[in-house]
């Protein structure tokens, strides 16, 4: 059963959101969670200096094996995604590397999206290509693609739904079914979902992850990573990726964190209708050629949103008529409201060129057929826009002044 809509006697997600990994401080009764910055505890007795010499769950003891804070956000965002356990990492990308370190050996197959978020694309390629794993890039819309790039020796699939920049989605369910029948494990990033949109873990998911730094942060000030998934593997993980490579989070940015994470619920709320105010608009638009948006009718898997995703998330990518670049300049200069910048899920709203070149020369690097059908629906590129939580009546006017404009000065 969904968690938004209530088991037995589990709190709704709204309340967990604010309530789970909290507890009143038993010293001061302080309401509001404690910021604890120590990065050593005192032992109440002397023991090992190795985390291998621990079973189960580890004590406080220096902050790179746990801290208290980072365990609250950790417990919080547990109760979100319905997970055992959950792994705070100092950013999206220390989580994902964190991951596949700890998942894929030599000799090992990885299958993942071919389109995804490009430092995850690259690290891929560049990196775990070095350690002898072999990886197969495919379009993971496609079951019968992945079906067809897997290997005896497959060990890990990893999908991103929605996957940047073209709001592409993935059936996790469906692919969890192909994974489970042959003993392969499945990662999902979800970052642009969040856990009000899609609980990937109660559809099949061995591993949720996400860049904390974007939806569940909300405000642009704290980078972060999570993941998500059983105990078992989970605590594995926090003795190979976090105390051994060591992208542990501050427990600063585990308190901002926690704090933007209490609001995830009536922000997601917000910032779907939003989007859907935006891409209506967009749509609508003479210049627009075409608006990516899983909660409009006219997206390709638009069926699956309405299966898979609570909520459209704030996130969508549109295509003019005329030449993107051009107007990304003019975007760039004019824009008043809206940022023109990377990154995505703050409250502000951010808008950004993804030309599609660029992409495939520096990140993707796709054979010829899928580089053909990443175009046919990019075109010379996509405006990614996140949608953010200011009234949409100001985002569409300040995007129509571009818009109306010829794209020059
Ligand atoms: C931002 C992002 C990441 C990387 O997260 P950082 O916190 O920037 O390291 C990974 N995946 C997706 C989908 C992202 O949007």
């Amino acid at each position: 059963m969904s968690q938004s809509e209530g088991g037995d006697e589990a709190p709704r997600l709204a309340t967990q959101a604010i309530h789970a990994g909290e507890a009143l401080d038993p010293t001061t009764g302080a309401a509001t969670a404690n910021l604890v910055m120590s990065t050593s505890f005192v032992a109440e007795q002397p023991f090992g200096f190795s985390v291998n010499a621990f079973e189960g769950e580890l004590p406080y003891f220096y902050s790179r094996w746990g801290n208290p804070t980072v365990a609250a956000l950790e417990q919080k965002l547990a109760a979100l995604e319905q997970a055992e356990a959950g792994l705070a990492f100092a950013s999206g990308m220390g989580a994902i590397a964190g991951l596949m370190f700890t998942e894929l050996s030599a000799g090992d197959h990885l299958i993942i999206s071919e389109v995804c978020y490009p430092g995850t694309a690259e690290l891929v390629r560049e990196t775990l290509s070095r350690f002898a794993v072999e990886v197969s890039a495919v379009d993971c819309s496609d079951l019968a693609a992945i079906s067809a790039a897997r290997r005896s020796n497959t060990r890990l699939i990893w999908v991103e739904t929605p996957a940047n920049p073209i709001l592409r989605l993935t059936d996790i369910a469906a692919v969890a079914q192909l994974a489970k029948a042959h003993d392969i494990r499945l990662a999902v990033d979800s970052t642009f979902a969040t856990p009000v949109a899609t609980r990937p873990l109660t559809l099949g998911a061995d591993y949720v992850v996400h860049s904390l730094t974007k939806y569940i942060g909300g405000h642009g000030d704290a980078l972060g990573g999570m993941v998500l998934g059983r105990r078992v593997d989970i605590e594995r993980l926090r003795a190979k990726a976090l105390v051994h490579q060591g992208a542990v989070l501050s427990p600063f940015n585990a308190w901002l964190i926690g704090r933007g994470a209490a609001t995830l619920p009536i922000r997601m709320a917000a910032h779907a209708s939003n989007a859907m105010a935006v891409a209506t608009f967009l749509e609508r638009h003479r210049a627009v050629a075409r608006v990516l948006y899983p909660g409009l009718a006219s997206h390709p898997q638009h069926a699956l949103a309405l299966q898979q995703m609570e909520n459209t998330s704030g996130m969508l990518a549109f295509r003019l008529h005329a030449d993107g670049s051009a107007f990304a300049a003019q975007f760039a200069r004019s824009l008043e409201t809206i940022h023109y910048a990377v990154s995505l899920g703050h409250h502000r709203s951010l808008l950004y060129w993804i030309d599609t070149d660029g992409l495939l020369a520096d990140s993707y690097q796709l054979d010829s057929a899928a580089a053909e059908a990443y175009r046919e629906i990019a075109g010379d590129g996509v405006f990614r826009m996140s949608v953010g939580l200011e009234d949409p009546v100001d985002l569409c006017r300040d995007l129509d002044r571009v818009l109306s404009s010829d794209g020059a000065d």
